[in-house]
């Protein structure tokens, strides 16, 4: 048994936002070290470390991600968040406790390859795996990427996955809209930026139509605009997202969407600024190494795919990775205040760490 809970409470008290898991990273960086490893701190609060099989073989990366949630914690547990309005409600403590146990079970061990343990930050906002690769925490030799994910509605301890897209690409993006302000009483002088939103918004839904699946999203989340009811907005703020699961769809969407903003604009007299906040491909688990996961984790479950973004979809840009869903059962979901992991569950992760790590992926 390898020290997964001690691990797993110590981090669940101790939530931090994106690009902001320093406690987490040296909690981390400590425990490996005790553990024998000699990890590396990649940008502010990456971490990763090597167990090396011999300088000619490939790489495996298994990965966890760190980041918590502006989220109050109300699981009235022992171990609950001791940082107040930030919470693991993610579950990404229990990602990195895992991962810590699989290197502590691990370590000294001759494997078919050399593997990478990765432990990412800033997940919930896309930008922690670009960043890790961008500060060349890569293996070049890479064969696979594996992660987990804690998943509520999954049967309890059963590990889920599918070939093609588990998690749907996901596109963040701002439309600031400038017009001009005038007195109501005299509209034709001003060029009306919330109308322009509303034009814009009132689309989204029939440019959904176009994509080929159905369940491709365009949401608008927030509009602001406007000061009171007799001012022509002179600006106006547009966010929202798009998800799909196909590249086509993703461009099908993107395209209309930018086209409508063109004509929008044209019609209204008044000019668009798009910002993409982020842009983060779908999670799409290759067929053929899925196959070979099956004959290592015989229990395998069929996964439903989810609209929901995970930028492990970075990692399988560079070589095949699997992302692998570890059911908590009837768990209150994700992202909510009264989300927790049942404990017990951890030491099956590590379990399925190492039977991933002890697979020759190159066979
Ligand atoms: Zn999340
Ligand atoms: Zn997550």
């Amino acid at each position: 048994m390898s020290n997964v809970i001690a691990h797993y409470r110590a981090l669940h008290q101790i939530p931090e936002l994106s690009c902001k898991e320093y406690k987490t990273a040296d909690y981390i960086e400590n425990a490996l070290r005790e553990l024998g490893y000699a990890p590396t701190r990649v940008g502010a609060t990456g971490v990763t470390a090597q167990l090396v099989a011999g300088e000619d073989r490939p790489w495996v990366v298994l990965r966890a991600d760190m980041d918590g949630l502006a989220v109050g914690e109300e699981t009235g547990s022992p171990f609950a968040s001791r940082h107040p309005g930030q919470m693991h409600a993610c579950g990404h403590d229990t990602h990195c406790a895992m991962l810590l146990g699989a290197a502590e079970m691990l370590r000294g061990k001759v494997l078919p390859q050399n593997i990478l343990f990765l432990f990412q930050p800033a997940e919930e906002n896309t930008f922690g795996a670009l960043e890790m690769i961008a500060a060349g925490a890569m293996p070049q030799d890479l064969t696979a990427s594996f992660g987990f994910h804690v998943w509520p509605g999954v049967p309890y301890g059963v590990p889920a996955t599918r070939v093609g897209a588990l998690m749907a690409a996901s596109d963040v993006f701002e439309i600031h809209i400038s017009g001009r302000s005038a007195h109501c009483a005299q509209r034709s002088k001003g060029n009306d930026a919330l109308l322009t939103a509303v034009d814009i918004v009132s689309a989204f839904e029939e440019i959904e139509s176009h994509a080929e699946d159905k369940d491709s999203l365009l949401f608008c989340g927030s509009i602001h605009s406007g000061t009171t009811h007799n001012i022509v907005p002179g600006s106006a703020m547009v966010r929202g997202t798009i998800r799909t699961y196909s590249p086509a769809d993703r461009q099908v969407i993107k395209s209309l969407l930018a086209k409508k903003v063109e004509d929008a604009v044209a019609a209204r007299g008044t000019q668009a600024e798009f910002i993409w906040e982020s842009e983060c491909p779908a999670v799409m688990n290759d067929g053929a190494l899925v196959a070979q996961l099956r004959e290592v984790v015989p229990e395998l479950a069929e996964a439903q795919p989810t609209l929901a973004g995970e930028d492990f979809a970075r990692y399988q840009e560079l070589a095949p990775g699997i992302l692998i869903w570890l059911g908590t059962g009837d768990t209150p979901p994700l992202h909510n205040s009264r989300f927790f992991v049942p404990e017990q569950l951890l030491e099956k992760g590590v379990e399925l760490w190492q039977r991933i790590a002890a697979h020759d992926w190159k066979k």
